[in-house]
């Protein structure tokens, strides 16, 4: 009982002074009681939790790794233990099961999904790549990992924002369709020779800030290093003094002599900066993903109880997905 209240109290120091009136005692007694349930039933399934920057904070208490998609690809394919629990988005849970087939992976809420994935499918891919083939007989097709497993089976390798440039740069095409973000896609251009044919997709969260948000906040703290990630429009990247992907931010803000940041994504990579960095300063000039935020403490704990929702692929899909996965790791090994 005394190990409980004490953890509630920690959690309550922790949280309470990133969202005022959110972690109130009685929450935190709620939260440490389930922090608790889960700890015991990892150990008894054997499972490991990985979670997204973007989670909730109170989900970085129980996660064995916290990550970007490429570091959480990364860790997805050496897990050993018997289960992942992916507290993310389900493209990204489906990515854990690509590159590590024998596990089983679940996401506790079905209702995680992404508007930017939802913006391509692999039938229209196909489609597209066949007419532009007519034109750039060389074309190449590199799709975000924010995208499902069937499109991932019929392009020719995967990237993500850390790494989008380099995967470009390295390939032997000169012409490549990039799907599904255009802001991505454009900030990609810019940093390349070739030619890069976009696609209309975008995520919700990063395409709702506007110059006018950061013109704004830039005039208020004109000493903080603003911080954007490259799925936001290019009238706000323009306005950043670094372009990261979230990790990257977390890397920047640790080892830069700023002390202080505006941080231009969605709202829980602050929360990650809060409680891993807290001797430096960081304003929030970000938005909520709703579908980030569906996965919840009560969610995970009921996903490991039940060992529901249980990522399943068509094996053919899979290994499609998995070259595709593969080939970017390669790339950038
Ligand atoms: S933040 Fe955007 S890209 Fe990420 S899961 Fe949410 S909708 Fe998708």
């Amino acid at each position: 009982m005394e190990a409980l209240a004490n953890l509630a109290e920690e959690l309550h120091h922790k949280l309470a002074p990133m969202h005022p009136g959110y972690y109130d005692l009685d929450t935190c007694r709620h939260l440490a009681q389930v922090v608790e349930q889960i700890r015991a039933l990892k150990a008894k399934r054997n499972a490991v939790i990985l979670a997204h920057n973007y989670q909730r904070p109170e989900i970085f208490e129980v996660a064995d790794f916290i990550g970007d998609s490429l570091e959480l690809a990364r860790k997805a394919a050496g897990v050993e233990a018997d289960v992942i629990v992916f507290c993310g988005v389900h493209f990204m849970a489906e990515t854990a099961k690509i590159l590590n087939p024998k596990k089983t992976v679940l996401l506790p809420d079905l209702r995680a999904g992404c508007s930017l994935a939802d913006s391509v499918t692999a039938e229209e891919i196909v489609e597209r790549r066949k007419e532009l083939q007519a034109v750039y007989p060389d074309l190449a097709v590199v799709a975000y990992v924010n995208t499902t497993a069937a499109v991932k089976a019929v392009v020719d390798v995967c990237c993500t924002s850390s790494n989008a440039v380099t995967i470009v740069n390295r390939l032997p095409n000169q012409h490549i369709l990039f799907v599904p973000d255009q802001h991505l896609g454009e900030y990609v251009q810019q940093h390349t020779e070739k030619t890069i044919l976009t696609w209309n997709g975008s995520c919700y969260v990063h395409h709702q800030i506007t110059p006018e948000n950061i013109v704004r906040i830039k005039q208020a703290l004109p000493h903080a290093r603003v911080l954007v990630h490259p799925e936001c429009r290019a009238d706000v990247i323009a306005l950043a003094d670094a372009v990261l992907s979230t990790s990257g931010m977390v890397e920047y803000a640790r080892r830069s002599e700023a002390t202080e940041f505006v941080v231009v994504t969605e709202c829980g990579l602050s929360d990650r900066l809060f409680l891993e960095v807290p001797e430096k300063t960081f304003y929030k000039a970000c938005k909520l993903c709703q579908f980030m935020k569906m996965i919840t403490l009560d969610r995970t704990l009921w996903s490991l109880e039940t060992m529901q929702h249980e990522i399943v692929l068509e094996e053919e899909v899979r290994q499609g997905a998995e070259r595709s996965l593969r080939r970017m790791l390669e790339l950038t090994a």
